[in-house]
């Protein structure tokens, strides 16, 4: 018989029907010692010396030794194994015994092997240290860098950050809302967007959920919405994407410092969930998370700015932070987390709700470990003022009638903000480029795989 699918054949009825109750590496098997389970996951490594040969078994939650020596197996399983190959998928059957050697203190000594799929050889990528790496190669083999050990546990945490915003909303009694991605006109202007072909329309792909979350919350008070966003500009930094995640709340009857609060007290659940749950995840990583310690720090714009000159750093009061500058003052600042507020009415999008002096908005940027990670601002619910700022943004009222109109019948004061997932996971792994937290990265260069 040859190897590949046919080679199932092999295996007995049995040992195919328990595959359907087989165990998970995820228990840390004590609990079966001297019991007989049955495994399946990927060859992570594999050694035929003369009379045993050794088989490191992967899933989803670890890895475990297979040992096969020759006097306690058949021939046959031992040149099975002698003809495995990594990230071959395989079922093993065999018996949990205590071990001195092996990692988790126990190995299995199998009785049955059954190949269920082969790999191809040589890997492109070798899933067991894809560390030293390049970045474009791991992107261009990402389900056997999925497979490594750094890379897995980078996309567990990003699960629980999504996991927990959800959570965290959710108690709090806000509707999980769906804002369309393709969008008649631009929400923030400015920005470049990608457009497309609607028919016989022209249409884009939104840069922001804004205005339909604003909808939804002049209607159902507290919302929160998890979507894709896109940017047409030509990024070339390790701080930008294409294609982003955007976690986005907006509320009701509730002022930017109202909805900055919310922002402290999810952000210090988050990294707490994170610390509780994924602490293996960390540890693979490297990675100590420090606690948050509320209220952070807020930091007016004109402070930085005065902060950074003081430094040496050439800037202007209303010029917008490069993102070597965000990087600089966190370090003059000394908190790793703290909000920038009372940004110039210039820098901020024309819905920004300005302040008494008209000379600055109702808006804030959260800087985690020098990056901004999320922005928000009360937003303008008088449609006059709405309109008001459209003209003195330069932007074509036409555009936005839809926006305005939607404010004229009944629509409460409300703020709100969006924190960018990949660059939350990205503070949280503390990596050092998006791509790393981003499971397939769009960006000027990259739209395959
Ligand atoms: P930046 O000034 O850093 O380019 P921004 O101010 O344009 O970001 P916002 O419009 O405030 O971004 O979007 C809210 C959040 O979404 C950001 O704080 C960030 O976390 C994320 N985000 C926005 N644009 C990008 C991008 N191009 N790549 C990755 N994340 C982004
Ligand atoms: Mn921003």
């Amino acid at each position: 018989m040859t190897d590949g699918p046919g080679s199932t054949m092999v295996a007995t009825e049995s040992l195919r029907q328990s595959r359907l109750t087989r165990t998970h590496l995820t228990s840390d098997l004590t609990d079966q010692l001297e019991k007989e389970v049955v495994l399946t996951g990927w060859v992570h490594d594999v050694r035929a010396l003369g009379g045993i040969a050794f088989l490191l078994l992967r899933d989803m939650g670890g890895i475990v030794q297979v040992t096969a020596p020759k006097s306690k197996v058949t021939a046959e399983i031992l040149s099975k194994i002698g003809e495995l190959h990594q990230e071959d998928v395989v079922a093993v059957r065999g018996r949990v015994v205590t071990s001195k050697i092996a990692k988790r203190g126990l190995e299995v000594i199998p009785s049955e092997l059954e190949m269920l799929n082969r790999s191809e050889t040589p890997l492109p990528l070798d899933p067991r240290g894809v560390q030293n790496t390049l970045l474009d190669t791991r992107l261009n083999w990402r389900v056997l860098d999925f497979r490594s050990e750094e890379t897995n546990a980078i996309f567990r945490i990003q699960s629980r950050i999504l996991q927990s915003f959800r959570e965290f909303f959710l108690s709090r009694d806000y509707v999980e809302v769906q804002p369309p991605v393709i969008i008649a006109s631009a929400s923030e202007g400015g920005a470049e967007l990608f457009s497309l072909k609607y028919f016989e329309k022209d249409a884009y792909l939104a840069q922001s959920p804004q205005l339909y979350k604003q909808m939804c919350a002049i209607s159902f008070e507290k919302v929160f919405a998890v979507m894709p966003i896109f940017r047409a500009e030509k990024f070339e930094q390790p701080t930008h994407l294409n294609e982003v995640r955007q976690m986005d709340i907006e509320q009701a009857f509730a002022s930017d410092t109202e909805v900055m609060t919310i922002l402290e007290e999810f952000l210090a659940f988050c990294v707490e969930t994170v610390r509780r749950a994924c602490s293996e995840e960390l540890r693979k990583l490297g990675r100590t998370l420090e606690t948050l310690h509320l209220p952070l720090k807020r930091l007016k714009y004109s402070e930085a700015i005065e902060m950074l000159r003081k430094s040496g750093e050439d800037i202007e009061l209303g010029a917008d932070f490069s993102k070597t500058q965000e990087k600089k003052l966190s370090s003059l600042v000394g908190d790793h987390v703290f909000f920038i507020t009372h940004w110039p009415v210039e820098l901020k999008a024309f819905y920004a709700m300005p302040e008494a002096d008209g000379k600055t908005s109702h808006a804030f940027d959260l800087i985690y470990d020098g990056l901004e990670i999320s922005s928000g601002t009360q937003r303008i619910h008088l449609p006059e003022l709405l309109e008001k700022r459209i003209h003195a943004k330069g932007l074509n009222p036409e555009n936005f009638r839809s926006y305005v109109d939607a404010f004229r019948f009944g629509a409460p004061h409300h703020a709100g903000w969006s924190i960018g997932l990949e660059r939350l996971t990205m503070k949280i792994t503390g990596r050092e480029n998006i791509r790393e937290t981003t499971m397939f990265p769009r960006d000027r260069n990259r739209i395959t795989p």
